[in-house]
């Protein structure tokens, strides 16, 4: 197939050429993101290869439809980017890589925790500069604790394994319970008593309108004061100016997030520009707050499992097989 990759960095071209020679597309790399502007760009193509940041509404999908694209490939796991009615309409398959290595989420969102939880990256800059004072710097042991996990899907039951590597009691909560969970040690509770009972929770839900602002300033209400809060799911999932004053009064004691509500700032390089989005500006000011630029499923493994699926995706539409990973089936 002759495939339009946008959002296209080097490490995108890397992995998906990496493996193209078992699969024989012809690709194009484009450093645009995919929205109703850019389409144009697939000019000539069956399919469009995209990632989370990709505005692929109903405006998009029209153009890529009149262009005769066929196929839109996610190469990512969450498809709240797609308007999958207007796919629909139109025709066209979407495809996406529903797992590609729960571990490199999983493994992400142990490091926030250690990290904000020891300090340290505040230690790393103090030592840089020859400070070795400890005050400031003071964490608390994660043996013991219990940790609340919100969905306990791919990524939450390998989070849960983490944690009870650590000696912490797991309580977990999900709309469907998994056994996978119970048997890593879980717990399966009430979203309140998860809330009440947890020195930290961790998010690990899709992005849905139920989820959308679950974490609210009445969720925070019932959290135990001083929770830890972390979210490598969706930014959305938590309501982030009702965190920022649950920061502010102390409510919230922490909060480690790899994703954030607006995130059109993130996978670019944009340090030399005057940051206009306020609320994350003010999250930045916080000593206890850590933020990563949606990172945690960037790993070497991630990657490599991502371009293969992607491109398997793309040679069962081309084949017109079933494909297991399809969200669309074209008509
Ligand atoms: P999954 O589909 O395997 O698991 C999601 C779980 O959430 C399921 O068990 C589901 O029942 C549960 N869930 C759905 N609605 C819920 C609700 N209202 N309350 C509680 N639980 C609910 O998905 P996964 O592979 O474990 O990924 C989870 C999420 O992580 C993805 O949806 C994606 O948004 C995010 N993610 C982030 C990164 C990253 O780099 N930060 C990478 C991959 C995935």
């Amino acid at each position: 197939m002759k495939v339009a990759v946008f959002s296209a960095k080097s490490y995108d071209r890397r992995f998906l050429a990496a493996v193209n020679g078992r699969h024989g597309h012809e690709l194009s790399f484009f450093e645009s993101k995919l929205n109703a502007d850019t389409a144009q760009l697939a000019a000539g193509c069956d399919a469009v290869c995209v990632f989370v940041n990709d505005k692929v509404d109903a405006a998009a999908i029209d153009s890529l439809a009149k262009l005769g694209v066929t196929a839109i490939a996610l190469r990512c796991a969450g498809f709240n980017n797609v308007d999958l009615a207007a796919a629909k309409r139109n025709g066209i398959a979407v495809v996406r890589v529903p797992a590609y290595s729960p571990h490199a989420v999983a493994e992400h969102t142990l490091g926030l925790i250690l990290t904000l939880n020891r300090q340290i990256h505040r230690a790393y800059n103090r030592v840089r500069e020859h400070n070795f004072d400890l005050q400031g710097l003071l964490g608390f042991d994660l043996h013991g604790k219990t940790v609340g996990v919100i969905g306990t899907g791919k990524i939450g039951v390998e989070v849960v394994k983490l944690f009870r590597g650590f000696g912490c009691r797991v309580l977990a909560f999900d709309v469907r319970e998994n056994t996978l969970a119970t048997e890593a040690g879980a717990t399966f509770v009430s979203l309140d008593e998860l809330y009440s009972s947890s020195r930290i929770i961790t998010l690990h839900c899709p992005l849905t309108p139920e989820t959308f602002h679950l974490i609210d300033a009445d969720a925070i209400a019932k959290m135990s004061p001083g929770v830890m809060l972390v979210n490598s799911s969706r930014g959305a999932v938590i309501d982030t100016q009702a965190v920022i004053a649950a920061l502010k009064a102390g409510r919230v004691g922490a909060l480690a997030i790899d994703v954030y509500e607006e995130e059109e700032l993130f996978f670019e390089d944009v340090s030399g520009q005057v940051l206009q989005d306020d609320q994350f500006a003010r999250l930045l000011t916080f000593p206890n707050v850590l933020v990563t630029g949606h990172q945690a499923f960037f790993t070497e493994e991630a990657l490599t499992n991502i371009a293969e699926t992607t491109l398997s995706n793309l040679d069962d539409l081309q084949s017109g097989k079933d494909c297991a990973n399809a969200l669309i089936v074209a008509n």
